[in-house]
């Protein structure tokens, strides 16, 4: 099965109209636009004419058959096929650096061979080894709630991390009847932070597995790969993301094994990693990052 470009959202809400309804589990491609809508794959295309109504779609959403509030939607991501071209941008206004910015700029930019090839205005050439990742995804958000997808939250979104790409796990808390479940703004490359506020945007053909998980939604999205279990979280500051995906950690930490408190605080403040996702959105994103292997039986 495959959901093509044609089916859009641009904010994740329960009033979205399902693009096509499912079975869990299902494995599934999506074709997703870039950030921009595709509205920027040439060098002579500029910011000032795009349409602003047309950012950030994202592909779906797809209504999953039996997901119900409290539930957990799991989405393996299997496969990215990424466009053979990508945009990174930079504008007044806009990004950490946005007071200095005068104007927009873009660069289009090659992608083959496993790598950005990025052209700079003084001649550099940079090869960049790709990691490809999804910047938006998620589900739609609880009633009465209606999240534009440039908006990170407990809902998922824009978290634009680093960390999603092919083989990691997601699970998202299920808050509306069938999930309503999407994605887009894919990047070929993107540091994180993501300071300039783009990654290397690109469009691309993804292969995900849904499924649910009764009765077990978490608080924020979290991360499974093989090695690390990850929480992702957005708060308006840098800082509030910080302490609750701490808090969180110790909680998914508890839970799940018989450690008491001082051994957990003491093993998370030796092995733990709190990481940056980005700092250019309406709210910021961060994530705690455990690997697994110290503790056995510790997944989601
Ligand atoms: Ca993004
Ligand atoms: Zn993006």
């Amino acid at each position: 099965m495959k959901i093509t470009k044609d089916n859009v959202f641009y904010s994740f809400c329960n009033k979205n109209e399902p693009a096509v309804r499912v079975d869990a589990p299902v494995t599934m491609d999506f074709e997703t636009m870039d950030c921009f809508g595709n509205q920027l794959r040439n060098p002579e295309d500029v910011m000032e004419e795009i349409d602003w109504d047309r950012i950030n779609p994202a592909t779906g959403p797809v209504y999953v058959n039996g997901a119900q509030p409290g539930d957990a939607l799991k989405v393996t991501i299997n496969s990215i096929k990424l466009n053979e071209k990508g945009t990174v941008c930079c504008l007044n206004e806009e990004g950490t650096l946005g007071d200095i910015i005068e104007g927009s700029h873009t660069r289009v930019t090659p992608v083959s061979d496993g790598f950005v090839h990025y052209q700079a205005k003084n001649g550099l050439t940079v090869d960049i080894p790709i990691k490809p990742m999804i910047g938006v995804i998620g589900v739609a958000p609880e009633d009465g709630l209606d999240i534009n997808t440039g908006t990170p939250g407990k809902h998922g979104g824009n978290m634009d991390n680093t960390m999603i790409g092919e083989g990691v796990t997601l699970y998202f808390p299920v808050a509306a009847e069938g999930a309503l479940f999407g994605f887009g703004d894919l990047h070929a490359v993107m540091g994180d932070g993501e300071i300039g506020v783009s990654g290397l945007e690109i469009p691309a053909d993804v292969n995900v597995t849904i499924d649910v998980v009764k009765a077990k939604a978490p608080q924020f999205p979290v991360l499974e790969t093989e090695e690390h279990l990850a929480v992702i979280v957005s708060k308006p500051t840098v800082d509030e993301a910080c302490q609750t995906a701490t808090e969180l950690m110790e909680q998914m930490i508890a839970e799940r094994t018989d450690l008491d408190l001082p051994d957990i605080v003491m093993l998370m403040s030796l092995l733990g990693d709190l990481q940056i996702c980005q700092i250019v959105d309406p709210e910021k994103t961060v994530r705690f990052v455990f690997p697994k292997k110290y503790i056995p039986g510790l997944s989601f």
